[in-house]
């Protein structure tokens, strides 16, 4: 029985998407009433939102590793937030948390279109996703395994996933992203209503995911400086497949730098604004079908 959900905007200050939705949210809360369940929308880093950044002092949605919700001496911006959410919605780990479920609302500037980030192996999340992508043919599912382990906000809880949408510029709102980010958070509502009356089969059924492989870096100088660009042909064509030979890369001088891997893969948040810093210019990934 699902008896508490949040959904939760702004974990990164400058994705307008989440941000708007959940101010949305709080000033019509009857929008998300249901009969079996509560949902909380909370607004998760609000410093963040006033300086139109993706963060403070730290990547919030990199925050919530169980050692660092522990570290006393941690004492930034951020490390704060996490553990007042880590409070509010968990704790982590607990048998008993206070949220079952967390939906944490994303914006990217790879041409993702309407997306789902998940990191978990729970079966509910799983359900709740496969439900979703019925309703919703051209969503995708993209595990990722994380660039730091089991630390994204939505890992508070056992159940949970992102909805990442784009593309979108960092501190703009798309109407059409908006809306579709909007009837998704309703299918999801309707599927917990569904599941705590018993209406959701639990016969085995399968799914197409894109399963996270490996982060891909910009080619680079000496000094570590960035020598060339997503390549205009990779550029906006997330979700596809690459092959041997194909252009992942323009350099500033044009020379072009090609995919040499033997096994094609799938490229995922291709130019995401966020990741220059992290310092990876695209996620390959495998498709494949799994059995939930
Ligand atoms: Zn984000």
């Amino acid at each position: 029985m699902i008896k508490n959900i949040a959904i939760v905007g702004a974990t990164h200050g400058n994705e307008f998407t989440g941000l708007y939705l959940a101010k949305y949210f709080l000033k019509n809360p009857n929008l998300l009433k249901r009969d079996s369940f509560d949902t909380k929308v909370i607004i998760a880093n609000p410093k963040a939102v006033k300086l139109t950044k993706r963060y403070v002092d730290r990547d919030l949605n990199r925050s919530f590793n169980i050692k660092d919700l522990h570290d006393e001496s941690l004492s930034s911006y951020e490390d704060y937030v996490a553990k007042v959410l880590n409070a509010k919605l968990g704790p982590k780990g607990s048998k008993n948390p206070k949220c079952d479920f967390i939906l944490d609302l994303h914006t990217t500037t790879a041409n993702m279109g309407l997306s789902i980030v998940v990191s978990s192996d729970d079966k509910l999340t799983w359900e709740a996703i496969y439900y979703l992508c019925q309703i919703e043919p051209n969503l995708k599912v993209f595990r990722w395994l994380g660039d730091e382990e089991n630390s994204f906000l939505d890992s508070i809880t056992k159940s949970g996933f992102a909805i990442e949408v784009g593309a979108v510029p960092q501190g703009v709102l798309r109407a059409d992203l908006f809306t579709k980010t909007k009837q998704l958070i309703y299918h999801l509502l309707d599927f917990f209503e569904k599941y705590n009356k018993n209406e959701i089969s639990q016969d085995k059924k399968s799914l197409i995911i894109y399963d996270h492989v490996e982060l891909v870096d910009y080619p680079r100088d000496e000094r570590g400086e960035i020598i060339a660009m997503v390549h205009p042909n990779r550029q906006d064509r997330d979700f596809e497949l690459i092959n041997r030979g194909d252009p992942m890369f323009l350099g500033f001088d044009e020379r072009e730098f090609l995919y040499e891997k033997q096994e094609p893969l799938y490229g995922v948040f291709i130019n995401e604004a966020a990741y220059y810093e992290k310092g990876f210019a695209m996620c390959l990934s495998e498709k494949k079908e799994v059995e939930i």
